[in-house]
């Protein structure tokens, strides 16, 4: 059961949506309180685009998108703008998603004024620096401006913003993806620590497969706008039932050279979102691929308990990255 139960009382869950160009296309799936849904997929695979969907930042033109029981794309203007207090974004680029022209301490505050919840001059400052001190940044950082912090502390600063309003649901997308190796590791700590401290789900957009084996509950795999494998994270990491889940993961760097023959190389790009290919749109790349391929789009069915696979010939496949 891939808890295709919508309007429970937690999480968040999401009905097919066919924006133009169909970026994304028959999704469905939910995200459940506190939990961790990786999303991954090459670059053009349509991750982003679910994320902002999802809050609604891009309008589905089909589909529903419920959040704690209730659809946001039937929601009046001042309803979506209540709920939008509860559901947050963390950008890729530290660089970009901070205005350089204002201090970190109206940065962060920005979210409480919006909503009517700053308070006090004092209030707002003794808010602002609680949330500094809870992503690891000093108090007097909010006197200063973006530019005078590294890209991990940018990213805190983002994370502080997202978190101002006590959200319930963050989207982050790539959040850790232009940061310096070295630093990476501790943002996605961070990511963690808030979590387990309050208590929030994430729709963990990534391409790093090293990154979301440590961070996801459960894992989402995208295939040109399509979901084309979800489930438990130890499941869809060591067997994978979908070749193209198959080929990310085989195509992570391999600690062991003598394991090398266990391995779907991926040839090409993703074809343009314009062009998708009939039947399973993988079938272009896909070694595996079968005259029936051509036709019969896959439905997304389960392989395994939780665990769902869209192929006409899903199969377990173990890999150990
Ligand atoms: Fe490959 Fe066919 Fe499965 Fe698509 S349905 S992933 S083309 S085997
Ligand atoms: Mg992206």
């Amino acid at each position: 059961n891939l808890g295709k139960v919508f309007g429970d009382a937690g999480g968040i869950g999401f009905r097919p949506a066919r924006p133009p160009v169909h970026a994304v296309d028959g999704v469905d799936f939910d995200v459940k309180r506190g939990e961790t849904l990786a999303v991954v997929g090459e670059s053009g695979c349509g991750k982003s685009t679910l994320g902002r969907l999802l809050l609604r930042l891009i309008e589905p033109s089909q589909g529903q998108i419920y959040f704690e029981g209730q659809d946001l794309t039937t929601l009046s203007k001042a309803g979506l703008r209540q709920l939008r207090q509860k559901m947050q974004m963390v950008f890729q680029d530290p660089y970009g998603s901070l205005s350089p022209r204002r201090t970190v301490g109206q940065i962060i505050a920005e979210p409480l004024e919006v909503f009517g919840l700053a308070g006090s001059v004092r209030q707002k400052r003794d808010a602002v620096a609680a949330l500094l001190e809870q992503v690891g940044l000093p108090t007097a950082a909010m006197d200063r401006h973006p530019r005078q912090f590294s890209g991990g502390q940018r990213q805190r600063i983002g994370i502080a913003r997202a978190i101002a309003l006590d959200p319930a649901f963050i989207v982050a997308d790539e959040p850790v993806s232009a940061l310096d190796v070295s630093v990476q590791a501790q943002i996605v700590n961070l990511l963690q620590d808030l979590q387990a401290q309050r208590g929030f789900s994430y729709l963990f957009i990534a391409h790093d497969l090293a990154v979301v084996q440590h961070i996801a509950d459960r894992v989402m795999v995208m295939y040109l706008g399509r979901v084309v494998e979800i489930g438990p994270k130890n499941q869809v990491y060591g067997a994978p039932h979908h070749p193209y889940t198959q080929a990310l993961l085989s195509a992570a760097p391999e600690p062991d050279p003598t394991r090398k023959g266990n391995r779907i190389v991926l040839e090409g790009d993703v074809p343009s979102p314009t062009k998708v290919p009939p039947g399973c749109s993988f079938h272009t790349r896909c070694p595996l691929a079968q005259p029936l391929c051509r036709e019969k789009v896959p439905p997304l069915a389960e392989v395994a308990p939780g665990q769902a696979a869209a192929c006409h010939f899903a199969a377990p496949f173990p890999i150990k990255i």
